[in-house]
């Protein structure tokens, strides 16, 4: 199925986002972590890629395939394309069908100081186009309620997100947030923009205090009061944290879904336990359309 036709039937919908195992664990903790996650019947799953990084670069294929094949389940393959040239992006695509991965995460990538970009795809809405241009896949693009953090203002980030829906993706998932008030008014900017497709709310549970310094520093999301007050009550005792953690994210997913999100994406850090205990408090919550 392909990722927009999901939107259609579903409302709304629940994915999880998971990442290969490092270089140094073996793969199959991955197989553990998707025997517990398929339990949690999601929409979809989505695996990370990462361009020369963590997981090499045929891990996500594989995951993705298995995803499919031997879960049951949609799959969302990432794919970005700065450190990449036309022919590199093509020979993922080809083994990506071969597996019968037809869903994209289209992205740019993160511009990494040590590894020059090659020059084919500059953003990416340039890979949206790549891509739809050979046809045979569904894309869908990231999203940033509180504006990616290269973009001059809000205005210029929403411009630039409406020319990746317009060059194809058909489905949209956005970064990690805090605070739902960004999410709502990102979505008021994007609709008025013109931008009509799906958009799907990023959402981390956090569960230690690590976890959230190093998320921050990458995507600088800002934290309400009320987070930054629980995560420094509860930062020297992890169990408190966790609950207090599950609890925040349940909190804001409830609420997200009372003003009718289109779809809940969790980043579930790979780890089971955690989603398991989100899912089992929005169960009745997962309403069909069909
Ligand atoms: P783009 O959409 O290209 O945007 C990047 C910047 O360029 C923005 O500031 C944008 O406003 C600007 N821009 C866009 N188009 C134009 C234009 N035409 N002219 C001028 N400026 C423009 N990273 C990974 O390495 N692997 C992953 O698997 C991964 N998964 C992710 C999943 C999600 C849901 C999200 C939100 C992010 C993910 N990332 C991942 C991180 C992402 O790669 C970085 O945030 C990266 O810096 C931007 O990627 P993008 O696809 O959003 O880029």
């Amino acid at each position: 199925m392909h990722i927009s036709e999901l939107f259609q039937k579903k409302s709304p919908v629940l994915s999880f986002e998971i990442f290969p195992p490092k270089k140094e664990s073996p793969v199959e903790t991955i197989y553990q972590t998707l025997d517990e996650l398929q339990d949690l019947t999601p929409d979809f799953i989505s695996v990370t890629y990462s361009a020369g990084g963590t997981g090499g670069n045929h891990a996500t294929c594989d995951i993705a395939s298995a995803i499919k094949n031997k879960y049951g389940i949609l799959p969302i393959a990432h794919l970005t394309c700065v450190s990449s040239n036309q022919a590199e992006i093509n020979a993922q695509l080809d083994e990506l069908e071969k597996n019968g991965v037809y869903n994209i995460l289209a992205l740019r990538g993160d511009i990494n100081p040590n590894v020059p970009p090659k020059h084919d795809f500059a953003h990416a809405s340039d890979l949206t186009a790549f891509i739809k241009a050979r046809g045979g896949f569904s894309v869908s693009g990231a999203c940033y309620p509180e504006g990616h953090c290269e973009s001059e203002n809000l205005i210029e980030d929403i411009l630039h997100l409406k020319r990746k829906v317009d060059a194809g993706a058909e489905h949209l998932i956005s970064q990690l947030f805090f605070d739902n008030a960004m999410f709502y008014s990102f979505l008021e900017r994007a609709r008025i923009a013109g931008i009509t497709v799906p958009i799907e709310a990023g959402i981390m549970p956090v569960v230690n205090k690590k976890q959230i310094e190093r998320m921050v520093s990458l995507c600088g999301a800002s934290l309400p009061q009320k987070f930054v007050k629980m995560i420094n009550r509860y930062e020297h005792n992890p169990e408190a944290l966790r609950d207090a953690g599950i609890a925040y994210a349940v909190d804001q997913i409830v609420d997200l879904i009372a003003n009718g999100v289109d779809g809940i994406h969790l980043y579930t850090m790979n780890n089971p336990y955690i989603a398991r205990r989100i899912c089992e408090n929005i169960g009745a919550l997962r309403q069909t359309n069909e």
